[in-house]
């Protein structure tokens, strides 16, 4: 690789890769991630670490334990490891679909993401919101379709699916030799070699690879073989080929096959996120204007999290550093508030673990704790003050209002409602007379709930109960059309703490209908129900 021009953190920023994976749960985000890690180097004592550290981290926090009773992943972790000459940022996403809010603010810190599909299952019902904020937010993105030592569907069929449902087109950069559950190894259209896997006990090491032409291939897997090359030669005919501008554009999905569990295939895909995906480039600002990776530091919050830690009751920041270098103590700005920050303690952040980071560059994350007055899309910068856009709130499908039980517990639920606000575990909404009494928790799920009631009671003091409302979509509106909304049936506008205004309607066709007879009013779509819409 020629050295980018341009000052250390251009050449630092080239050499990293910073992307989220995203997948419906136990479609196996957690196995690839113990395997980019094992080939990375960066774990030592085998296959399970993840979910080994996930167990301690349950132990050590109370919603974590509702992660681990449900078997499901709310927060999110970043990992940090180095891959060829490279150094690689993972960014984790909560698998859920009610989670898919959390899962958009982690996309706005990541150059690229990687969807994991079970081949068996393909896109899942409850997956498709999930892929719809990756391609809103137009990142490219990589497939890896898993599972492949399973007996699944024939993979003319998954990719066919991909495209129909997500409207992303596959290019298969690899292609499975062996029906699915009979999984024998990738030809690398690239260069046409076929890659044949050998098992290891438990996907404890590497898979060892062994590279054959396309005649010891022939020999060497016999129908298999010829029913693969036949494939091969429909996608060559159907054009589905790589194209590295597409590909950035987000509208076509250099896409592989393997089994994480097995290992078959997780290194070409790993070589695929260096060798493809982008590297940080420099951002725009609320101005539009770029922020030049050189310039002095400068970094995007994306995600809050507060009390992970019984023992500490912190709150941690989550930055993605967009320019320039971060040194740990250095004293930085918060952009809205204009206050400084003093940056003493700065973390790389492994699930519960914490280790501290003395520098970090354009595309790693730094966990920032005890970041008191930091919520999620403000902006930390050095010297040169910049602002980059807020991250769009996301379009709730649910409403509930909220109410504590003890009304002696008035003052812990409101610092408690206020808290869950910031870090963007639910929206709160207001009512505009009645104020704090009782907000609305508006979601995209249910599971969203939960985790605000269980926070409300167990970290707060404060047990509530919740009254759903039947309200189901939300646009954004403004003053001027608040009064004539409010003199509607079956409409209600409610404000957020940033003073946004909320028209909630109890249908789609509701809404259809004002728009029809009233189409002055003002009702924007909000992120997620831009697509839909
Ligand atoms: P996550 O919920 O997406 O993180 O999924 P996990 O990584 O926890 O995997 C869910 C289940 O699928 C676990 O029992 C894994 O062992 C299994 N699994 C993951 N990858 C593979 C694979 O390639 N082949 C098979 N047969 N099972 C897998």
């Amino acid at each position: 690789m020629s050295a980018p021009e341009g000052g250390e953190a251009t050449t630092e920023a080239a050499r990293r890769r910073t992307f989220a994976i995203i997948s419906h749960p136990d479609a196996g985000k957690t196995t690839l991630t113990e395997k980019f890690l094992l080939y990375g180097g960066a774990l030592t004592t085998g296959a399970g670490a993840v979910k080994a550290r996930e167990g301690r981290r349950a132990v050590t926090s109370d919603w974590m334990e509702m992660e681990r009773q449900r078997g499901i992943s709310i927060t999110s972790t970043v990992l940090q490891f180095p891959y060829r000459d490279h150094v690689v940022n993972l960014l984790d996403t909560p698998g859920h679909r009610d989670f898919s809010e959390d899962t958009y603010r982690v996309l706005a810190a990541a150059d690229a993401a990687v969807m994991v599909l079970d081949a068996a299952k393909g896109i899942e019902p409850q997956t498709l919101k999930l892929f719809e904020v990756c391609r809103e937010r137009g990142l490219p993105l990589l497939t890896f379709i898993n599972k492949w030592d399973r007996p699944g569907r024939d993979p003319l069929e998954v990719i066919d699916e991909v495209e129909q449902r997500i409207g992303v087109v596959p290019t298969p950069l690899t292609w499975p030799v062996g029906l699915a559950g009979d999984f024998r190894g990738v030809v690398d259209r690239r260069t046409g070699d076929y890659v044949r896997f050998t098992r290891v006990a438990r996907g404890a090491t590497e898979a060892p690879e062994e590279v054959l032409d396309a005649a010891g291939a022939a020999d060497a897997e016999g129908e298999a073989w010829t029913r693969a090359a036949d494939e091969l030669s429909l996608l060559d005919e159907v054009g589905a080929s790589h194209d590295d501008e597409l590909f950035r554009a987000g509208e076509t999905s250099p896409t592989f096959f393997g089994s994480a569990l097995t290992n078959f295939g997780v290194r070409l895909l790993l070589d695929a996120v260096v060798d493809l995906a982008p590297s940080p480039t420099p951002r725009l600002d609320e101005a539009g204007k770029e922020r030049p990776l050189d310039a002095p530091f400068s970094g995007l919050v994306f995600k809050v999290q507060s009390n992970m830690d019984r023992a500490h009751r912190d709150r941690i920041a989550y930055l993605r550093v967009c320019s320039g270098r971060f040194e740990r103590g250095m004293v930085v700005t918060h952009a809205r508030t204009h206050k400084p920050f003093a940056t003493k303690y700065a973390h790389s952040v492994f699930g519960q673990e914490r280790e501290t980071v003395e520098v970090a560059w354009p595309g790693d994350v730094v966990g920032l704790v005890n970041a008191t007055e930091v919520r999620v899309g403000d902006t930390l910068y050095l010297d040169e003050h910049v602002a980059y856009p807020e991250i769009p709130s996301f379009a709730p499908e649910q409403f509930s209002v909220v109410r504590v039980r003890d009304t002696g517990k008035a003052k812990q639920f409101r610092k408690g409602v206020t808290q869950l606000d910031e870090e963007g575990v639910v929206q709160v909404l207001r009512d505009l007379d009645m104020g704090d009494q009782a907000p609305v928790l508006a979601a995209v799920g249910p599971m969203q709930f939960e985790v605000a009631v269980h926070r409300l009671e167990t970290e707060f003091g404060a047990p509530v109960e919740l009254s759903p409302t039947s309200y189901t979509v939300a646009r954004v509106t403004d003053e001027a059309s608040t009064t004539p909304l409010r003199g509607m049936r079956g409409v209600t506008v409610l404000e957020r703490a940033d003073g946004t205004r909320l028209a909630l309607f109890e249908s789609r066709f509701w809404l259809d209908r004002v728009l029809a007879d009233q189409p002055d009013l003002t009702l924007d779509p909000l992120v997620g129900n831009a697509m839909v819409g």
